[in-house]
């Protein structure tokens, strides 16, 4: 490893950081991360923290998982590439695809198409909804719903159906006919509704009423996390998506689950529709299907739309996307040593647990702490901390303070992630309750430090 004082000093000086302003790392160096061992990574100060964040919602399984570094490195001694474009497939990827039909046969989902992350499968997921649509004769639906506050990635498709103004205003024109509802977010809503049930019936009747506005024939797909991440960690009330899945149905618009954070245990359920109880048409995934070791996705399809595709004479479903990377078999290795891994751990249990201790850890400091407007979660370990500076009026904070309160936690021993005025938790699955109460108090010295 390069010498400290070369890094922090080129940090930005030849390379763009992701999601940040390119000024902004110049002037700022962030926490340089050189080591990972359990749930705690260390960084170039040899300073150790908790990793309340899981690398980006995807180290479910902690730092040190050996099956999956075994796996990749056995893999890439035997056959580092291989593409599965026509004519070629590679051992590795057919297994998966056999691992992944029975983690998600229980979702109705039954066939998988290999991508190399969440973006990517959403993209597929939004292509394949309209390809679908023209072999059955329906060219005519070709937009797409979703959600304000949902993310589903930064490419061109993901963007457009993104309800998050941050990841689209610099990019406009995205793609025309994609239209948002509004989300089921119970602190904030148009409505200035604060029951949730009743919110979701508000939010459905605005589904309805842009369905109908927009005409039912020219709808692909509705896309939607089944619980909102990135947005801020929004659980939708449990008759949501279900009655999203009945709206859809009723109109022939094809339901995609945006899996990327939810699949794999993080919401206490194997997948986030099974939480629901929802069969989606295309669930995406990505994130923890490697553990983040990889880069590397999966779209799984419904058996009721793999049937259209499969039985199609026409010529019409030749699939004309991919990517050189899907079905990578290092990826694959990766992939199918964490399936396993996830199930021998029982993850879910730990995430429901844990999430429980999480969520009324994080419902005392509100008590605590005035800056603390609402705390959303529940669902396994997926919570959110949204500050306000005023709690009467919810009014936003200053732009910093989120900042601060993840510097101060951080320096007291746990990484925690800033979203607008949000502070995120999404550790491994596997931490436990000692590394829960580190996270915790970690924040309250977090916003002591205020
Ligand atoms: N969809 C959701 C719900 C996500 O949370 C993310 C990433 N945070 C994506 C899509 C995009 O995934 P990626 O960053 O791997 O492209």
């Amino acid at each position: 490893m390069k010498d400290e004082n070369f890094l922090k000093a080129n940090n930005a000086r030849s390379l763009w950081h992701p999601m940040t302003a390119p000024a902004d790392s110049l002037k700022n160096a962030p926490t340089i991360v050189t080591g990972g061992q359990g749930v705690r990574i260390t960084d170039i100060d040899g300073h150790e923290v908790v990793d309340g964040v899981g690398g980006l919602w995807n180290v479910n399984l902690g730092y040190s998982c050996q099956p999956v570094k075994a796996a990749i490195a056995a893999q890439l001694d035997r056959l580092p590439y291989y593409s599965i474009f026509r004519g070629t497939s590679n051992d590795c990827v057919i297994e998966l695809a056999e691992e992944l039909r029975a983690f998600f046969e229980p979702d109705g989902l039954t066939r998988a198409f290999f991508t190399s992350g969440g973006s990517d499968s959403v993209e597929t997921a939004l292509r394949l909804a309209r390809q679908y649509h023209k072999i059955r004769g329906e060219g005519g639906r070709v937009k797409y719903l979703s959600l304000k506050k949902g993310y589903h990635g930064t490419h061109t498709g993901g963007a457009s159906v993104n309800g998050n103004a941050n990841f689209r205003t610099a990019y406009e024109p995205l793609l025309p006919g994609c239209h948002h509802i509004p989300a089921p977010y119970t602190y904030r809503n148009p409505f200035n509704e604060t029951d949730p049930a009743r919110l979701a019936q508000l939010c459905l009747a605005a589904l309805e009423d842009e369905i109908a506005f927009q005409g039912a024939g020219t709808i692909a797909a509705f896309i939607m996390e089944p619980i909102l991440g990135a947005g801020g960690v929004i659980p939708p009330h449990e008759s949501f998506m279900p009655r999203v899945e009945a709206i859809c149905r009723k109109h022939g618009i094809l339901l995609i689950a945006d899996e990327v954070i939810t699949a794999f245990g993080r919401t206490g359920a194997w997948t986030g529709s099974r939480l629901w109880g929802v069969k989606p048409d295309f669930a995406c995934t990505a994130k923890a299907i490697t553990n983040g070791y990889f880069p590397f996705g999966a779209v799984m399809i419904a058996e009721p739309v793999a049937e259209v595709f499969e039985g199609d004479a026409s010529g019409k479903a030749a699939i004309g996307h991919g990517y050189t990377y899907s079905g990578h078999p290092v990826g694959a290795a990766a992939a199918l040593a964490c399936l396993a891994e996830t199930k021998r751990l029982n993850v879910v249990e730990n995430a429901a647990a844990r999430g429980t201790q999480l969520f009324r850890g994080v419902q005392e400091l509100m008590a605590r702490h005035d800056i603390i407007g609402d705390v959303r979660g529940g669902h396994g370990l997926m919570t959110a901390i949204e500050l306000v500076a005023d709690r009467a009026t919810k009014a936003a904070p200053d732009k910093a303070i989120p900042a601060r309160v993840q510097e101060a936690a951080y320096r007291a021993g746990a990484m925690v992630r800033v979203s607008g005025p949000n502070i995120i938790l999404s550790p491994p699955l596997v931490l436990t309750a000692a590394d829960v109460e580190v996270i915790l108090s970690a924040l309250d010295a977090g916003f002591r430090a205020l």
